[in-house]
């Protein structure tokens, strides 16, 4: 069912192009078992990998659900994800947290919206999946920024913060292959709405994903696999986006534009798809917050007009930017999380 095959790499376009919430994985094939990289292909992919592959190790780029929910297909594999994903995997309080849903609603409303989820996680049927299967998964971390193996395979796991706080970008030097996952290069723009999002963290990692020595881009969404140099020009256009999107919110500042209207302005999501989908609305939010606060960091005087925002919209200003800092309790590096691992815990 391959799309791509390259040496032991087998890229696996998900359902309907890759549109969210599907995403393309990877498939590592070894000698004994194969690896899988992000799982929500959607149910056709889990198929096959399942009838044709040995899948032992599945790796998680990031915590988001377009990313995971295929998680529970998989029970007897042992889920990788990123030290900074840990607190997000552990308790859905974090996920709500990280997500911004405590930024929006508050703590008590937030927590609400994670009892929702464990409801959601007892009546779960197939395609259906949330968050809540992955708590229970049996769990490893993996180290950023260092060669490890996948199925035999080299790999390094480049830490590429923005998008979210544990996003990261698999990189093979053997082949070329950088999977860039969420820099999809889509027309819509660089995502950065979550409350562990950072836009110039964003634009850095950005500028990282070209500095290292890949002629194949892998995307998670639509776009799929493309050479470096349309990589290079398509992620120019797309990052370009930011720049519009935060002058058109600094505009509308300047113009006086009343608190209560900056979320119909289209700065992100366009009217017509919030009506459909009013949840929406949480990430049109969030993402003005975060340009708000990225114009005062560079110095624009607007720090009146971004508490009334925040006060228009009953939103928690001290819940709009999440940054988990790994404790010395974080266990660091390769080891299993649930039970003992074979020895290779540092
Ligand atoms: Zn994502």
């Amino acid at each position: 069912m391959s799309d791509l095959h390259i040496g032991p790499i087998e890229i696996l376009i998900g359902e309907n192009q890759s549109r969210t919430p599907f995403s393309t994985s990877l498939l590592i094939k070894g000698k004994e078992s194969d690896a899988f990289i992000d799982c929500g292909a959607g149910e056709a992919v889990f198929d096959y990998v399942k009838r044709e592959h040995n899948v032992q190790d599945i790796y998680v780029t990031h915590y988001h659900l377009d990313h995971i929910w295929g998680l529970a297909e998989f029970p007897e594999s042992l889920v990788w994800i990123n030290e900074r994903d840990l607190p997000k995997f552990s308790d859905l309080d974090e996920i709500a947290k990280a997500n911004g849903y405590f930024a929006i609603y508050g703590e008590e409303e937030g927590k609400e919206w994670v009892r929702g989820l464990r409801e959601e996680a007892g009546a779960r049927k197939r395609g259906h999946y949330s968050w809540s299967s992955v708590i229970g998964a049996r769990k490893a971390i993996y180290p950023y920024d260092r060669e490890i193996e996948l199925a035999g395979t080299r790999v390094v796991m480049l830490h590429a913060p923005g998008h979210c706080e544990g996003f990261c970008c698999p990189y093979f030097p053997d082949y070329g292959i950088l999977h860039v996952g969420d820099f999809d290069l889509t027309a819509f723009g660089p995502w950065y709405n979550n409350a562990d999002s950072d836009i110039d963290d964003m634009v850095l990692s950005a500028k990282q994903t070209l500095l290292v020595d890949a002629e194949l881009y892998v995307t998670s969404h639509q776009k799929g696999v493309v050479s470096r140099a349309d990589y290079q020009r398509l992620l120019e256009t797309y990052m370009g986006i930011i720049d519009r999107r935060e002058e058109k919110v600094n505009r509308a500042v300047r113009q006086g534009m009343p608190p209560e209207q900056l979320i119909h302005q289209e700065v992100f999501y366009l009217q017509k798809n919030v009506q459909q989908t009013p949840r929406l609305l949480v990430f049109e939010k969030m993402g003005i917050a975060k340009h708000l606060r990225r114009l005062i960091k560079h110095g624009e005087p607007i720090q009146d007009y971004y508490e009334s925002y925040l006060t228009a919209h009953g939103m928690h200003g001290e819940f709009v930017d999440y940054v988990h800092t790994p404790s010395a309790a974080t266990p660091s590096g390769v080891g299993e999380l649930n039970r003992p691992s074979k020895g290779e815990r540092k």
